[in-house]
This record gives C-alpha cells, sequence and structure tokens, in this order.
C-alpha cells in the first residue's frame, strides 16, 4: 500500500481534528454519521464537511452513504493518526522507503533528528484472500466485536510488548521503541531474512544458535509460532535475530505442543534443504528424542515469566485473549495471504463496536477496557475543548488517571529505547535492507526521508 507521506505535510490542524473525530466516531459505530463527526470536531467556524470532502479526496477517510450519510477511517488514515502522534513524540522526524512487506504488515524505514535510521512497521491484519477474510468475518461476527483497526491495534501492542519482554531477557531482537495505534517503532536491523541467504560460513552454528532460542523461549514460557526463515534475521557476522511476535503464545496453550513442533519442523526442514544439513551430526548436544528433534516435553518450562514486563508494556489478558481469538480463527485457513491488499475488505468493519477501543492518547499506548463514548462525546463540554487530543481523552478521563503510572514508565522505557537506538544504528545510507522480501514485493517507494517535522 502506498504511504505518500507527502500528503501530510499539507494537511491542517482541522484535518487532523476531523480525522481524529472520525476515529473516535469508530468506537461505536461502523459508519459514524456525518452529523456526529461534526459535533465531535466542533470546529469553530463549523465547515466539516468540507474538510471531510479533503479527508476523502486524500483517501484517508471512506464515504458510504448505503444506510445513512456517514464516513469511516481507511487504513491511510490510521497510518496517517499515528505517524502524526510519533512526530509529535518526537519518536522520529522522516518517513523513507519502504522496506519490507510482510503477510499482515507494511515496513519502512524512518529517520530522527540526529539521523538515527529506524524501522517502523504497519500493521495490517485483514491483509489476506478473500476467502480467509469472509470466514473471519464469519468466525467474528459470532463472537464479539471486532474491526480490523482494533485487531490491527493490538497486534501491535502485542508485538511491543513481547519485543521489549524478550529484549530484556536477553533475547536477540529488535529493540522496542515505541508503539501508538497499530504502528510499532523498532531499531532497524542491519541484516537479511534468512530466506534470502544462499550460502552460511557457519550454518551448523546458525542451525543451533536457532534451535537454541526455540528451546529457550519455551524455557521462559512462550511459543514464537512463525517460526521460520521469513521471521528470522541474520547479519554479515551470522547473528541472528528474530522478529514478528503478534501470534506469539504460551507452552499453557491448548496447541502449544503442536506450535513448538511446527517451529522446529520448519527450521530442520530449511536447513536441511538449503545448507544440506544432516541433523544426526550437529544436533547431538540438544537432541532428547530419537527423531533428534528437541522434545516439548521435556523442557523445563516456565510458564508466566515474562507476564510483570508484558503487563509494563500496557499489554493485558484481555488484549491476548482477543487477539488469540482471532488468530485461532486462522487455524483452519490454509491459505494465508494473496499478498494483495485489498482496500475494501481490509477496511471491513464488523458490526457493533462495544469493544472498538481505538488509541487516543498520546502519551501511552494502552487503550481503555470500555467504549462507553457516545454520550460523552455529545456532550457540549467536549467540543469545547482547544486540541482534538484532549478532547478525545475527555471521555477517559478516569482511565487515564489509572494509567498515570503507566504513561510514566512508557514515556521512561521510551527515552531509554531511543538512547539505545541512537547508539547502536546511526544513519547509514547504504542500509542493505533493500532487498526484496519473501512476498517479492518490496516496494520501491523511493520517498526519500519526507521530513514532518514542520507539523
Ligand atoms: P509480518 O508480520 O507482516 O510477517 P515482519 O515483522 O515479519 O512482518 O516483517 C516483514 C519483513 O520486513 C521482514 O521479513 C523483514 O524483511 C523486514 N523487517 C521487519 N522488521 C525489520 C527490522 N526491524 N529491521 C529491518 N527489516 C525488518
Ligand atoms: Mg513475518
Amino acid at each position: 500500500m502506498k504511504l505518500d507521506v507527502d500528503v501530510l505535510r499539507y494537511l491542517s490542524k482541522d484535518d487532523f481534528r476531523v480525522l481524529t473525530a472520525v476515529e473516535m466516531g469508530m468506537r461505536n459505530h461502523e459508519i459514524v454519521p456525518s452529523d456526529l463527526i461534526g459535533r465531535i470536531a466542533s470546529l469553530k467556524h463549523g465547515g466539516t464537511y468540507k474538510v471531510l470532502k479533503n479527508l476523502l479526496k486524500h483517501k484517508l477517510v471512506h464515504h458510504d452513504s448505503s444506510k445513512y450519510d456517514g464516513f469511516r477511517l481507511t487504513y491511510l488514515g490510521y497510518d496517517f493518526l499515528a505517524i502524526k502522534t510519533m512526530v509529535n513524540r518526537g519518536v522520529f522526524t522522516a518517513v523513507g522507503r519502504q522496506i519490507g512487506v510482510g503477510k499482515e504488515s507494511d515496513i519502512f524505514e524512518v529517520s530522527n533528528e540526529d539521523g538515527t535510521v529506524m524501522a517502523m512497521k504497519l500493521h495490517r491484519l485483514g491483509r489476506m484472500s478473500f476467502r480467509a477474510v469472509k470466514s473471519k468475518r464469519d468466525y467474528l461476527r459470532h463472537r464479539s466485536s471486532f474491526n480490523w483497526l482494533y485487531l490491527s491495534r493490538l497486534a501491535a501492542l502485542k508485538e511491543f510488548a513481547f519485543m521489549k519482554a524478550l529484549e530484556e531477557h536477553g533475547f536477540p531482537v529488535p529493540n522496542a521503541v515505541d508503539c501508538n495505534r497499530h504502528c510499532v517503532v523498532m531499531s532497524l536491523i542491519q541484516g537479511y531474512p534468512l530466506v534470502q541467504v544462499k550460502q552460511l560460513q557457519n550454518p551448523e552454528t546458525v542451525f543451533e544458535t536457532i534451535i537454541g532460542l526455540v528451546v529457550r523461549l519455551a524455557e521462559h514460557g512462550l511459543i514464537h509460532c512463525d517460526f521460520n526463515e521469513f521471521n528470522i534475521m541474520i547479519d554479515d557476522d551470522e547473528k541472528v535475530i528474530m522478529i514478528d511476535f503478534p501470534q506469539m503464545v504460551s507452552v499453557s496453550h491448548r496447541n502449544a505442543q503442536m506450535y513448538f513442533d511446527r517451529d522446529i519442523e520448519c527450521i530442520f526442514k530449511f536447513f536441511g534443504k538449503r545448507f544440506n544439513l544432516s541433523f544426526e551430526e550437529c544436533s547431538d548436544d540438544i537432541d532428547d528424542d530419537e527423531s533428534s528433534r528437541p522434545s516439548f516435553s521435556s523442557i523445563t518450562k516456565t510458564a508466566g515469566f515474562l507476564d510483570k514486563e508484558l503487563a509494563a508494556s500496557g499489554f493485558t489478558r484481555k488484549d491476548e485473549d482477543d487477539i488469540q481469538k482471532f488468530i485461532e480463527g486462522d487455524v483452519e485457513e490454509d491459505d494465508v495471504s494473496d499478498g494483495e491488499h485489498d482496500s475494501e475488505l481490509c477496511q471491513t468493519n464488523i458490526k457493533g463496536f462495544d469493544s472498538l477501543h481505538l488509541d487516543q492518547e498520546e502519551s501511552t499506548s494502552r487503550c481503555n477496557e470500555e467504549g462507553q463514548v457516545v454520550e460523552n462525546l455529545q456532550s457540549p463540554e467536549v467540543g469545547q475543548r482547544g486540541d482534538p487530543e484532549s478532547q478525545n481523552l475527555s471521555s477517559n478521563e478516569g482511565d487515564e488517571n489509572d494509567d498515570t503510572e503507566l504513561v510514566k514508565s512508557l514515556a521512561k522505557q521510551r527515552r531509554r529505547a531511543m538512547a539505545a537506538a541512537r547508539k547502536g544504528h546511526h544513519k547509514n545510507s547504504t542500509s542493505r535492507n533493500s532487498y526484496k522480501d519473501k512476498g517479492g514485493k518490496s516496494s520501491n517507494n523511493s520517498k526519500i526521508q519526507k521530513q514532518l517535522a514542520s507539523w
């Protein structure tokens, strides 16, 4: 999906105010009625409709008049809100080229004021084949109320929380810098996905390191669940870094054994094929069953090991339950992605928005538990606030107070992470991540370092 950040620079305060009003309205409306958008935005001199027309022109909102006149946010609109928040927080000041297209994400380079280049992952749950989307929609309709924006936000929050926790336990993962809505900013890995690597100096060592990681994850109570050559990066020194965490599960999950075996099997298969490894030789010290694979049952596992760290990032048990419900709707689906971004399907919202809590906060990636918003949003004092961000928060004051500690600790973590990213990843104009990604679709979106600081 094209991310033309040029447009961002020309959007006015009113544009963002109205865009934010649409996002707020989506907490409990599939399509937000135009007059409600007007009431939430409360532009001083009216004219919300004119602003909506401008947003529509840039594809930041979608117009729907099938039942009544209304609008909903598009992924692009959601991207812009997240990017603006990141820029306001000082996380980055420029968006560069696209460096990866995942199954359900787009990855871009971003850089901050002092030239540190980082990676920004925009989650796009719902980017999959029609059949998969249809079955997910059916699945979700029978359970609770979700929409793709909410799920993408959850995926981002989960990824951020796990990356932080894993880093703190010494796992080789990118440094998690910040998270807002469906967007995660992390350090840029100077390496390549293993799938692109044709030769290794020490394939046995790399293989053993990778299998060792699966085992160590299990010891820490976790299974990656998508541990394969696409989600393992490797640098020129053959150092291994793992990525992509939204689907991780606990070792106490009912299918834990199957997920663990599948992760192990993927690695064995890949190394067997690509590097002609014969496993009897190189897996002696990790082997403990006759098939020479590490066995799940003989690993001493400590479930809940990372719980504290996960909670510290604002990722709750309910968040985990919600995202698992979605992921498990996936289990029977064999086709994962056709790689095409079908904007209509991606933006499909599921009826009933009680549990939709899109993140509004400037300072925390955590969300409010319930979307009891409509009345609050419609109350007159809402519109009198000067700034759309504070207006958004007007309906969530209780949560805000509850979250003071969390907000403080996240801000601290962010400062630390940015300092770490600064240390390790200074601008490298010849970034080696100019590869094609697994889908072979790495876009050549060579918008070079759009300066966004002028907002
Ligand atoms: P998805 O969840 O959609 O599969 P991934 O997290 O696996 O997304 O990322 C997709 C691709 O983007 C990866 O295969 C990798 O090439 C690239 N990528 C992701 N994160 C980074 C990073 N921190 N640094 C460099 N490249 C990255
Ligand atoms: Mg991936």
